[in-house]
């Protein structure tokens, strides 16, 4: 006979007093008005005690600030964290996570791509508990092939030199208290949301959605903002590339073995290659191996000098937040 489906004991549902919603926004100023009434609305009907929206202005150059402040007047549960100048979304997100009170927090994107949909199961998840519960991509959405090759092939590499799988993972989460707190107690600068919270390996549970379209505007992501966050992302997390310049040095070290071995037989036996095909070859395969070597030394050397020099991640604009 099958088992009866187990239900969750009674005693092991949690309720969370304080919900806190955080979102970035970075020159949103067109898709305030509509959205922050949706996500007020979302968190009235979550049925939590009370509830915060802490939307944090990435130093946008529109009227966001002005939108984010009109909006403060019909919506107090709205805190705004402003910006000195765009430190970035991962910056954004950090300085939201400091700064909510909630037992649980929301992280989530301005722009409509997370449906507010998701939050009734994501919350109830959490109830039965979960400590994080990641909202996944079903589908990358409307994509060109370029960009999503880029995607696929930036998680294959991270997955493979990491071990952490982020493939489909979105930046749209469900936070405990606990994650909370040990997130912004890490002391990176440069931070990967999705992969540090992967890494911190709490109790994990998922929900999938399709991307919808952008309410309005367009995604702010450059192909070189990606690539950099990308690269900043692995070598963020993993030392392996490192290492793998060793393991090519050596490679290479046995092929100059053989090949000078087999070049100086020829010569020794009268046989040797007048040309300088095999020369040429060698120079430019050290050439480029050395470059990749010190490319890659390069990037290290970049994440050590931004670790040390312990300038905080993001700077607030008192005068333009809210706070209380
Ligand atoms: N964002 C941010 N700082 C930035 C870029 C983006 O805070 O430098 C915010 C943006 O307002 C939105 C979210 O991050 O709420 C996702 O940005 P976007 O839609 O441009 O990215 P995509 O959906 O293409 O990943
Ligand atoms: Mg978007």
């Amino acid at each position: 006979m099958p088992d009866a489906p187990k239900k969750t004991p009674a005693s092991s549902i949690r309720k969370a007093g304080l919900s806190s919603v955080v979102i970035p926004f970075y020159n949103e100023e067109n898709l305030i008005q509509k959205m922050l009434p949706v996500f007020q609305e979302s968190c009235k009907k979550l049925g939590v005690d009370r509830f915060e929206i802490i939307a944090v202005d990435d130093g946008s150059r529109d009227g966001t600030i002005n939108s984010l402040h009109e909006q403060a007047k019909n919506i107090p549960q709205l805190k705004i964290i402003s910006f000195n100048r765009n430190f970035g979304k991962e910056a954004a997100i950090h300085a939201g996570l400091e700064h909510c009170t909630g037992d649980i927090a929301f992280v989530m994107d301005s722009d409509g791509q997370h449906p507010v949909s998701l939050m009734p199961e994501m919350l109830d998840l959490w109830e039965k508990g979960a400590d994080v519960v990641a909202a996944c991509k079903a589908d990358r959405g409307n994509e060109s092939f370029l960009s999503r090759s880029f995607a696929n092939g930036f998680y294959a590499i991270f997955k493979f030199l990491t071990k952490i799988e982020v493939k489909n993972m979105s930046d749209y989460v469900l936070l405990d208290r606990a994650v909370v707190d040990q997130y912004t107690a890490l002391n990176e600068r440069r931070r990967f949301f999705r992969g540090m919270i992967a890494w911190m390996g709490f109790k994990t549970s998922k929900v999938y959605f399709d991307i919808p379209p952008r309410v309005q505007g367009s995604s702010s992501w450059s192909r070189f903002k990606l690539f950099r966050f990308a690269l900043n992302a692995i070598s963020g997390f993993t030392s392996t590339p490192l290492h793998l310049i060793s393991l090519l040095a050596f490679l290479y070290a046995i092929g100059a073995v053989i090949i000078g071995s087999l070049t100086l037989f020829q010569k020794l036996t009268g046989t040797g290659v007048t040309g300088f095909t095999t020369v040429n070859i060698l120079v430019l395969t050290t050439g480029a191996l050395i470059m990749f070597g010190l490319g890659q030394i390069g990037i290290y050397l970049e994440q050590i000098f931004e670790e040390l020099k312990q300038r905080p991640s993001y700077l607030i604009n008192h005068s333009k937040s809210k706070l209380k």
